[in-house]
């Protein structure tokens, strides 16, 4: 693991930072179905496998939900902004946050990198226009 002041408290999610900090996407596989998986399990959401590692995809996908936040949360993050529950081409489902024109639901996106101080870089989209 890369020595972030960054700390992330899940163990199962320290390879999907690792690959963020190279600005690489990364998600579980089932080496017994060939599923892919985000959120990190300890088992196969699909056969229920434990025989799982870690593979780079895409950062393509299509906007399955996504709604505008109004309200702040954080000092970080001031209103408004989009999040979005984004379908990866290679399955999982990815939440985060939208980048540039405002974005719908079937809109196709693609990965880009918030990059932050003292952390790896966060995992955002934008729409990508046809
Ligand atoms: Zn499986």
């Amino acid at each position: 693991m890369t020595d972030h002041a960054f700390k992330v408290e899940d163990p199962y999610l320290w390879p999907f930072w690792e690959a963020a900090s190279e600005r690489r996407l990364t998600v579980q596989h089932c080496r017994a179905c060939g599923a892919h998986q985000f959120y990190p399990r300890p088992f196969c959401l699909s056969c229920e496998g434990r025989d799982l590692d870690w593979v780079d995809v895409a950062g393509t996908g299509e906007v399955y939900s996504v709604t505008t936040v109004r309200i702040p949360v954080s000092d970080l993050l001031p209103p408004p902004y989009q999040v979005a529950l984004v379908t990866l081409d290679a399955g999982p489902r990815l939440l985060a946050g939208i980048d540039g024109p405002p974005c719908r639901i079937g809109d196709r996106v693609r990965l880009v990198w918030r990059e932050r101080e003292d952390a790896p870089p966060f995992p955002a989209f934008e729409r990508v226009t046809p």
